[in-house]
């Protein structure tokens, strides 16, 4: 497995697989590995031959009163991680090897940043395309894997990929869970033992809201208040929960038949913000 820490050595690694005659897959992360991630490589896998993963904490994606400084980063753990799944390029890039100091350019979104998480993080969406579209212009890969995990930012980058003709394949890998059905994430790590219990309250509550629509519920709105104060009973506080428009992101009043749609929430649990979701075809 090979380590690079600047873009030269990663294209240069890239180019050699490429000259073997493998497909190249690639995972971006920002470490801190768990099993959602590992469930990521394993697709990538058996997608291609040469799997890259990358390991970087975004600055450009965290506003100034979020938790850029305190990410969790344990570099070594998640080298040993990725060589046990046969990963054979890992790019760790230095700050400075991505971002110059000043920078004339952005990537700006209409409208589907507008809800869900982007309507609660300003600037994360625009963060998280500047630093897709720089790591997908370095490694070339043939496919990208991202989690359902975060729906919002796999819809977004794959508009990228479709209007910035990025030869590049978005595969979606579904979300690992907890046993208690909690999704797996590097920031329950902050979870404390009291928040660690009611955090599940999250995953129940939109099965219970898809199983609802599934029957028939056709107007989500008294499903959603209801679901709302029953969740701030367990002591979690509300950002979001709706139900989505899987193609424009908007919430939806009515859910039609034949629609396709995301049951989605993001709940704070003590400071740590939670973000879970479900799809719906009806
Ligand atoms: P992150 O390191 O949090 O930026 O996540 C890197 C990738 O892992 C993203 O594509 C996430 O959607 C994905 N991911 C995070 N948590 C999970 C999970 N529990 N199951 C599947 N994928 C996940």
């Amino acid at each position: 497995m090979e380590i690079c820490r600047t873009i030269d050595d990663v294209r240069q690694a890239v180019q050699a697989k490429r000259m073997e005659g493998n497909r190249i897959s690639f995972v971006p992360t920002m470490g801190a590995l768990h099993e959602g991630h590992l469930s990521l490589i394993r697709l990538a896998t058996e997608d291609a031959e040469t799997v890259v993963v990358s390991i970087y904490v975004n600055p450009t994606q965290f506003s100034p009163d979020e938790d850029f400084d305190t990410y969790p980063r344990d570099l070594d753990s998640d080298i040993e991680k990725c060589r046990k799944e046969g990963v054979e390029i890992i790019f760790a890039p230095e700050h400075d090897e991505i971002y110059t100091e000043k920078k004339y350019l952005s990537i700006g979104i209409e409208s589907i940043n507008s809800s869900m998480c982007g309507a609660s993080r300003p600037g994360f969406f625009e963060g998280v395309l500047l630093i897709v579209n720089k790591l997908f212009n370095i490694v070339k890969p043939d496919s990208a894997v991202f989690g359902q995990k975060d729906i919002q930012q796999f819809q977004i980058i794959s508009r990228m990929v479709q209007e910035f003709n990025h030869d590049i394949r978005m595969i979606m890998g579904p979300i690992v869970r907890a046993n208690d059905g909690l999704a797996l994430s590097s920031r329950n790590q902050y979870l404390n033992e009291e928040e660690r219990q009611a955090a599940p309250g999250l995953y129940r509550t939109l099965r219970y809201m898809k199983e609802q629509i599934l029957n028939g519920v056709k107007t989500p709105s008294l499903l959603i208040e209801h679901q709302e104060s029953e969740l701030e009973a367990k002591g979690l506080k509300i950002d979001y929960l709706n139900v989505f428009s899987m193609q424009t992101l908007q919430p939806v009043k009515h859910v039609e038949n034949n629609g396709k749609y995301i049951v989605a929430g993001a709940v704070y649990a003590g400071n740590t913000r939670l973000i879970d979701n479900l799809l719906i075809e009806l």
